[in-house]
């Protein structure tokens, strides 16, 4: 059976989480057995999760695991994964499912594969996954050996299909360990896509000469309905909130369009976001690296160039 671990946040399923479900319902149609899904903690409107191919939901609603600590979630997931004989359990490939994957990986025994961005093939009895590798330039192939696997899924890689039916929902108790850590407050940044769930991306870098000048940046980013991101060296000077930096440092991304304003393109910044499927470039270096991994670039001044495109953006959107 294959057991997809849906996230949530304040009880609500995050769109990755429907994603994973969506995944894991074809993955076991490739295996020819059932998908179910498991909700940790405090959550509403599980039986939805049936919608998008889960047969059922398990749920532990032990408000001890209302506050993510990888330790107890693996032990919990483990729990129940073996309770209901699943062999493949899939993650998001989000903060929360990268630090509690392997652990779950090492308590099962099982073959992992991190971030993971199309559906296995079993051929011959070989079940490969494919994920991208070095910085996103090229994909490289595994195979997972071992009776238990468990995967990550990279976000925006499959996308959520609801054409079923709500789920049964079945409460499971599992032992919750004590928590070595302890929340004393959480500070959540509300009202915007977060950047792995968001499908479109406008970022920039420190051809922005300084925090003042951002305003353009979030009116194009308003306009489009999109999450702006931030290269590192904004983020480390503070010109940015250090969650805005994406890259081989910072958040891995895969959107459906990234447009990188003002940008190099460093090996370092290109690692997080190459895998994005359409990426823009402006910069007023028609020698920066960025444009070699951009599927469209405007060589020009951001402070001429941005403007415009959100003025274009607003007409575009008023006749549509
Ligand atoms: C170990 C390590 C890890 C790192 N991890 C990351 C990471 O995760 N993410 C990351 O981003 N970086 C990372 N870096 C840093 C990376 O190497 C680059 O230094 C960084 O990405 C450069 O940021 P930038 O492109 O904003 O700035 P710059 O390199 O200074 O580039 C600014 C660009 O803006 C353009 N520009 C200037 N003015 C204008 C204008 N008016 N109009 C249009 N264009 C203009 C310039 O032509 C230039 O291309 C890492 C470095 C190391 C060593």
């Amino acid at each position: 059976m294959v057991l997809i671990f849906a996230e949530t946040q304040k009880g609500k399923f995050k769109k990755t989480a429907y994603e994973a479900v969506t995944y894991g319902y074809k993955t076991a149609q490739i295996l020819g057995t059932e998908c179910a899904a498991l909700v940790l903690g405090t959550a509403s409107g599980l039986e939805e999760l049936g919608k998008y191919g889960a047969s059922k939901v398990y749920h532990v609603p032990d408000a001890a695991l209302d506050n993510f600590d990888s330790q107890v979630y693996a032990a919990v997931i483990s729990e129940v994964a073996g309770k209901a004989g699943a062999n493949v359990i899939i993650f998001s490939h989000s903060a929360l499912g990268k630090s509690t994957a392997g652990r779950v990986a090492a308590r099962m025994n099982a073959g992992s594969v991190s971030g993971v961005n199309s559906l296995p093939t079993v051929e011959g009895g070989a079940f490969r996954v494919r994920k991208g590798v070095f910085s996103g330039k090229a994909f490289a192939e595994y195979e997972v050996k071992s009776d238990a696997k468990v995967l990550s899924l990279m976000g925006n890689s499959i996308q959520p299909e609801a054409s079923g039916q709500p789920a049964p929902v079945e409460v499971v108790s599992a032992e919750v360990p004590a928590a070595r850590v302890t929340v004393n407050k959480l500070e959540r940044v509300e009202g915007i896509t977060p950047l792995p769930e968001a499908e479109l991306v406008v970022s920039a870098g420190r051809g922005m000469k300084g925090p003042e000048n951002w305003n353009i940046i979030e009116e194009l980013a308003n306009v489009m309905g999109a999450t702006t991101a931030c290269s590192r060296p904004v983020a480390d000077t503070g010109w940015r909130p250090h969650h805005e930096h994406v890259g081989q440092t910072g958040i891995a991304i895969r959107p459906n369009l990234y447009v990188a304003i003002g940008i190099s393109g460093a090996i370092q910044h290109l690692a997080g976001v190459n895998n994005s499927k359409t990426i823009v470039v402006i910069n007023k270096d028609r020698e920066a690296p960025f444009f070699k991994a951009a599927d469209y670039g405007v060589v020009g001044d951001l402070f001429e160039v941005v403007p415009r495109l959100t003025e274009a953006m607003k007409k575009f959107k008023a006749e549509h």
